[in-house]
């Protein structure tokens, strides 16, 4: 059988996202033949072209009073003129360019140039380290904001660098507005999918197409693509799976979604999908008899629409048969075009741009979380909580594997949280071994960081951890059952960034039961972490309860009533809810964003907390010396 395995648009466009490449390696022993495309990359190539530009052009409201369209259709010439070049430079292939982008005579700057408008031009980087090429990376990324607002405000409302038509699908009870959506007159975006979606199956002239979701902003794509497929090429098989259908279809009842999808798998893909081939391979066969083309599909975690019914098949038997893991296969990255990706840096903060800058292999080190037990976590799901470490030798396997493949040596290990003893082993293996590799990725701020892990670590090319500090009050934390405080917190993060690590904090505001006057007291403790150096980048997230969370489960313990809502249909995850403290959080979210935008910078540490907020809070309780007293 032929498969192709597709992102549909949009994701990030600095590196693959993975879940195909598992897929693949997964299906590489099969008999199948098995290709894999990155649908999101190719629409951004698309639009971001000399002929997507004069397409844009041409499409641009004329009506519209945006800054962000009046400047683009101003210099049109100019963005059609640039736009080839600054791709190619973003994709590394072109980096004496660096010269002329950070000159800041070779762009047209819009309305995103608008902070840089007091620096000297020639002579200001806001690196502030005179690197020219990180310079004008950050420059070639501020003029592609532009053009994006510009699509944005002037062609399609819906349209996002690394989402499209994202709140059609985020925690949606209905279908009805994707379905709307997909009658309506297409756009030049939705054209460009149409395009792509036909390219696509010219090419590859699949049997069946297995589709990954991970997000709400790549569903509408998705469905755009399977749309677009049906009608072409009606034989051909459609499966969905991914992280949001994992996290928001499980209780999927709308026939509708079946008139795009033929089946819609739940948790990893690998079985699943297998049942499904195997499922479509025997409808194929001429030589079954009756019985056999009959006899009841051995589905796995599968929706699919049975007599105008949304049919659910929980696992196939034998029930005991083990689960196969993500993380038992190499991913396998052929059939991408690894060279086309580019990199962008939205902020001139090294942590920060470590997201979308560069091209990190993403690899697992285990399946699910080894702490399980975070009260706003959705532990109810088997992404977290089926913990399941891969062993440390074959990890090295794998890595030289995937750097064959890819000849990339940074790798992003995309775990919900990586354990500490599969660190210590792992980086002991690539020591031995001189694998000389660099690396980073999610970790939880546990007692077992101590100055020999984080050294040891660092000397196996770890050059940077994410870490939830969330709502940064220790009363809040034991709420949450974070399974440490803030003393703990400041001892790790210390000791990494002594070893040369940085660190960035996930923060959360908003959450149940929390006073304005503990937000403020955790915004003053980042700001010690951030004056201290020990943390180098962070971000305010608004708290959102899920139904898969211990709190959902029990919103009593947290002080919050959930009120009775209709059964959806189609999407569910995040639920409204009712706090028994009244806090005004939309004004404290804006004051702690502009605060730390700051931080990022490096700038305003010094000033007073109140000032950040345009309502009156009070001052923090937090002793200033807190964390340098601690470490
Ligand atoms: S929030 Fe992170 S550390 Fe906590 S249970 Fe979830 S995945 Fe694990």
């Amino acid at each position: 059988m032929r498969i192709l395995l597709l992102t549909p648009p949009m994701v990030q466009v600095n590196a693959p996202y993975p879940a195909t490449a598992h897929l693949a390696g997964f299906l590489k022993n099969t008999r199948h033949t098995v290709c894999q495309a990155d649908a999101a990359l190719m629409l951004a190539l698309r639009l971001f072209s000399r002929s997507g530009i004069l397409k844009l052009t041409k499409a641009m409201s004329r009506r519209s009073r945006s800054r962000s369209v009046r400047h683009f259709i101003r210099h049109a010439p100019e963005y059609a003129a640039t736009m080839d070049p600054a791709i190619r430079f973003l994709q590394g292939h072109d980096p004496t360019l660096a010269l002329r982008i950070a000159s800041r005579r070779f762009l047209p700057e819009g309305p995103r140039f608008t902070p840089l408008a007091r620096l000297p031009v020639n002579t200001a980087s806001p690196f502030g380290d005179g690197s020219t090429h990180d310079l004008a990376v950050y420059l070639a990324s501020l003029y592609l904001d532009d053009v994006t607002d510009a699509i944005r405000d002037g062609v399609d409302s819906r349209f996002e660098l690394a989402r499209y038509a994202e709140k059609l699908a985020a925690s949606a009870p209905s279908f009805d507005g994707i379905a709307s959506a997909l009658r309506r007159k297409p756009t030049l975006v939705d054209s460009m999918i149409d395009a792509i979606t036909e390219e696509l199956i010219r090419a590859h002239k699949p049997e069946l197409v297995g589709m990954t979701l991970p997000f709400p902003g790549n569903v509408y794509g998705a469905f755009r693509m399977a749309r677009y497929i049906k009608k072409q090429s009606p034989g051909t098989t459609v499966v969905m799976g991914g992280g949001y259908i994992n996290t928001e279809l499980r209780n999927l009842s709308e026939p509708r979604v079946f008139d795009y999808a033929d089946f819609i798998t739940l948790d990893d893909g690998e079985r699943p999908l297998l049942r499904i081939i195997e499922h479509v391979e025997n409808q194929k066969t001429p030589l079954l008899n009756f019985h056999q083309r009959h006899q009841a599909p051995q589905f796995e975690r599968t929706f699919f629409r049975n007599a105008n019914r949304v049919c659910y098949v929980p696992s196939a038997p034998p029930a005991s048969t083990p689960r196969l893991p993500l993380s038992n296969f190499t991913p396998l990255f052929s059939g991408l075009p690894l060279d086309r990706y580019f990199s962008m840096v939205e902020l001139p903060n090294p942590m920060h741009k470590i997201w979308s800058c560069g091209r990190w292999n993403k690899l697992a080190l285990a399946h699910g979380c080894y702490w399980q037990k975070c009260a706003f976590c959705d532990t109810a799901l088997d992404t977290i909580n089926r913990y399941s470490p891969t062993s440390p030798n074959v990890l090295i396997e794998r890595i030289e594997t995937i750097i064959q493949q890819t000849g990339q040596t940074g790798f992003h290990f995309v775990d919900e949280a990586m354990p500490p003893a599969l660190i210590r082993s792992l980086a002991e293996l690539l020591i031995d071994r001189g694998l000389k590799i660099t690396w980073w990725g999610n970790i939880r701020f546990d007692k077992a960081f101590t100055p020999d892990l984080a050294a040891l670590a660092a000397q196996a090319g770890c050059v940077a951890v994410t870490g939830g500090l969330e709502a940064a009050t220790d009363r809040l934390l034991s709420l949450l059952d974070k399974g440490f405080q803030l003393e703990q917190v400041t001892r790790v993060t210390h000791t990494l960034s002594e070893a040369g690590i940085m660190v960035h904090a996930y923060l959360m505001y908003g959450c149940p039961s929390q006073t304005c006057q503990e937000t403020v007291d955790s915004l003053e403790y980042v700001r010690q972490l951030f004056d201290a150096g020990y943390i180098q980048s962070a971000y305010w997230h608004r708290f959102a309860l899920t139904i898969h969370s211990p709190i959902y489960r029990n919103p009593r313990r947290f002080g919050i009533r959930i009120p009775r809502l209709p059964k959806p249909v189609f999407a569910r995850n995040e639920v409204p809810f009712v706090d028994s403290i009244d806090c005004d959080h939309d004004a404290l979210g804006r004051g702690l964003r502009k605060a730390l935008y700051s931080y990022l910078h490096g700038a305003g540490l010094d000033l007073d907390l109140q000032a950040w907020f345009d309502i009156p809070v009070p001052p923090p309780t937090l002793h200033t010396d807190f964390v340098t007293r601690q470490a």
